[in-house]
């Protein structure tokens, strides 16, 4: 039977790039799922639908996961359709650059609010009743930059680098409890994100440093989340941070 059969899913920013993937990828290994996004475009939609081809219960919820009073309604929403929800995936981000010399003290707190904060929220949210069931994986999209660093991403890399020390911290508590935590920090992915949002420039110099030689898509990134979802394929790690990352950081 498909990997993940019987496991319920709820997966943030799945309205476009990686989390689209990740919902996708789960859905065909079986998950039910709740996609979570802000964004009130069609996107969303869009992608509740192609995942309930694949026959599994898909919810679509608009919340903001920067926002504490939506995290809370959007598990409750989960849970409501779907019952327990055994695996958090927090992949929701958002990129700007600026170098830290003129950078806004509204910037920093906006970086820090959706790309770290949230993490702690979503899994505040999450983790008891995956404690109390036996079971659960949280699944952290971390960065790249929060390990290598970006000149102009100094705020976007304290938050990634953020959620990689706050993994490492919940999965020390959840010890033997059954519950994981573990990041993916992926490197220059083909998305509006990876794309859009940053200068040729950097771009370019990022490219070029590539052992790999190009940057990955995010159906490249999405398996490794299915493995550290599943059994037993993810028992083991916990506390980690897996590089899908085309060479440019390795540890
Ligand atoms: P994307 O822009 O394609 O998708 C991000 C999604 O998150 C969007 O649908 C957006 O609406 C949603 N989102 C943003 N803020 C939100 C909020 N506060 N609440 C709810 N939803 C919100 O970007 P992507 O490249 O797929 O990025 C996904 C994750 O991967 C991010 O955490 C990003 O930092 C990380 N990442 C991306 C790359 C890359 O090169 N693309 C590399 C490393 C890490």
């Amino acid at each position: 039977s498909p990997v993940l059969a019987g496991r319920t899913a709820l997966v943030t920013g799945a309205a476009s790039g990686i989390g689209a993937a990740v919902a996708l990828a789960f859905a065909e290994a079986g998950a039910s799922l709740a996609l979570v996004d802000r964004a009130q475009g069609p996107g969303l939609d869009a992608v509740r639908d192609r995942c309930a081809e694949h026959g599994v219960d898909v919810v679509a919820v608009r919340a903001d996961v920067a926002v504490e009073d939506d995290v809370r309604r959007m598990f409750g929403d989960a849970r409501a359709a779907l019952g327990p929800v055994d695996t958090l995936v927090n992949n929701a981000g958002i990129l700007t650059e600026s170098p830290v010399a003129t950078m806004p003290t509204a910037l920093f707190d906006e970086m820090v609010a959706v790309n770290l904060r949230s993490v702690f929220l979503c899994c505040r949210e999450a983790v008891g009743p995956m404690v109390d069931a036996g079971f659960g994986r949280v699944i952290t999209i971390a960065s790249q930059v929060g390990q290598r660093g970006g000149a102009g991403l100094a705020h976007y890399a304290a938050a990634k680098a953020g959620v990689i020390g706050f993994t490492k911290s919940l999965a020390r508590e959840l010890g033997g409890s059954g519950v994981t935590a573990n990041c993916i920090a992926p490197g220059p992915v083909d998305t509006p994100l990876g794309g859009g949002s940053l200068s040729p420039a950097w771009t370019q110099s990022l490219m070029a440093g590539l052992p790999l030689g190009r940057q990955g898509r995010p159906d490249e990134v999405a398996p490794t989340a299915v493995l550290l979802a599943s059994v037993p394929g993810g028992n083991l790690y916990t506390g980690q941070t897996l590089g899908p990352n085309s060479g440019d950081v390795m540890l």
